[in-house]
């Protein structure tokens, strides 16, 4: 065995960590009924099904005049008469005959007696305004939007554990909703451990540094669909980190802490986690950065220790701890989006932990995508992460990359668009 892969024997992937927290870790299964307006970003109790057709009837999907298709083909260049009008929201409430058309506008009601609507910009309209010949051919149905072509009546439009979206809830008032009925927030304790941390604001003294990690998973958290409770800085001291960790447990779903993860004199979590009864569940994760991770359970909520370097926390947060929140959320289980991607780079690692670099895109020389180098290697530089378009994975077993490899690409930029 080599010395690499003797050192990391233990650790675990990712995915087998969320796997074995999500397999004792409790659902949120108490629901809230809220309206669109704050819907967005809640986690879809049940499946949404359409109460009706959508659109409920046939309607024009031009500007233009509605007649029977098989009449005009039987008859071209016949002069129609033109009996009424059709607009969105005002039905013609008439019949037209064969050989008859209806002035007709986009989204209006097909008028009964008319199966197709030619185009105006086929249409020629008499100098008074009564007939109109067609210059064009019309199969039926031509220029008509069918019933139910959007949503069919008892069709899962949205399925349960949705995280809702401008979409979601636009099909969801589309289908004739005004609330929908969402899981309750799942509450997540967040603390930050080191004797070196000072609040945001607050002036470092010599050897102190800000609390970048906090702000940072508040709003990560904040921005998966929780609600955070803030427990602040808690010094590099066992029993406060014990109390600490129970008071969070009493009043949250889950907690999340960084910092003092590793098995060092100064690390307290492992001890602080034996200390309040719960379960140890792994500790240290076969990644780089992020590998002292540690994670215990009591009574189905899991207490996730991130380390402390920034970058850890991050590649932590979300390989490891969001899968694990979303799930007790409500949330259906997202698999990492991972997209093969020319790398550009050449970087040489050890076997036996995946390792994540901050990566942008570009286009290489040939103008396809091609992944780069975003800021400088090392688990403390959150500059790296600023401004990057995500990660490139570089696998367990390899002992590095070249320019050239495809290799995974995950996102994590909001916008693609
Ligand atoms: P630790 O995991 O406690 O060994 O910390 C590893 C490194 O991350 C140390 O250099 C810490 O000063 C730094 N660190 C720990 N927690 C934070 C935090 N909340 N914000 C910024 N840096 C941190
Ligand atoms: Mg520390």
């Amino acid at each position: 065995m080599s010395e690499s892969a003797r050192l990391y024997r233990g650790s675990l992937a990712p995915e087998e960590a969320v796997a074995r927290l999500n397999a004792a870790a409790r659902q949120v299964n108490a629901t809230e009924t809220v309206d669109l307006a704050a819907a967005t970003g809640r986690y879809l109790y049940a499946d949404l099904v359409a109460g009706h057709d959508l659109p409920a009837t046939n309607n024009a999907a031009v500007d233009g005049y509605a007649v029977d298709a098989a009449f005009l083909a039987a008859n071209p260049g016949h002069a129609f008469p033109v009996i009424g009008r059709a607009a969105a929201g005002h039905p013609f409430a008439g019949t037209a005959a064969s050989g008859e058309a209806v002035r007709t506008f986009t989204g209006a009601v097909m008028p009964q007696g008319t199966d197709a609507v030619a185009m105006h910009e086929f249409c020629e309209l008499e100098a008074d305004g009564t007939h109109v010949t067609i210059g064009s051919k019309l199969t039926p149905g031509a220029n008509n939007r069918p019933a139910g072509e959007n949503l069919r009546k008892g069709e899962t439009i949205i399925p349960a554990g949705t995280r809702l979206d401008a979409a979601d809830l636009g099909i969801a008032a589309a289908s004739g909703m005004a609330t929908l009925e969402v899981r309750r927030q799942l509450k997540v304790g967040l603390v930050s451990m080191g004797d070196e941390l000072v609040a945001p604001g607050d002036e470092p003294a010599h050897g102190q540094l800000h609390d970048s990690n906090r702000p940072m998973l508040a709003d990560m958290l904040r921005g998966d669909g929780h609600e955070v409770e803030d427990f602040g800085i808690i010094a590099d001291d066992e029993a406060a980190l014990s109390s600490c960790f129970q008071t969070a447990l009493s009043r949250c779903d889950a907690v999340l802490s960084s910092g003092g993860a590793s098995d060092g004199d100064e690390d307290h979590t492992q001890a602080a986690m034996r200390n309040t009864n719960i379960k140890p569940a792994f500790w240290r994760l076969s990644i780089k950065p992020g590998r002292p991770m540690s994670a215990g359970l009591m009574d189905g909520k899991p207490v996730m220790c991130l380390p402390g370097n920034p970058v850890a926390a991050f590649v932590c947060y979300r390989l490891a701890a969001a899968p694990v929140l979303r799930h007790m959320a409500g949330g259906v289980a997202r698999p990492v989006l991972k997209l093969r991607v020319r790398c550009g780079f050449a970087h040489r690692k050890s076997a036996g932990r995946a390792e994540y670099l901050r990566v942008r895109i570009i286009a290489g020389a040939d103008g396809e995508p091609e992944m780069v180098l975003h800021g400088r290697k090392g688990a403390g530089v959150l500059s790296s992460l600023t401004g990057a378009d995500g990660l490139i994975e570089i696998p367990v077993y390899n002992e590095g990359v070249e320019a050239g490899d495809y290799l995974s690409f995950i996102p994590f930029r909001e916008t693609g668009l």
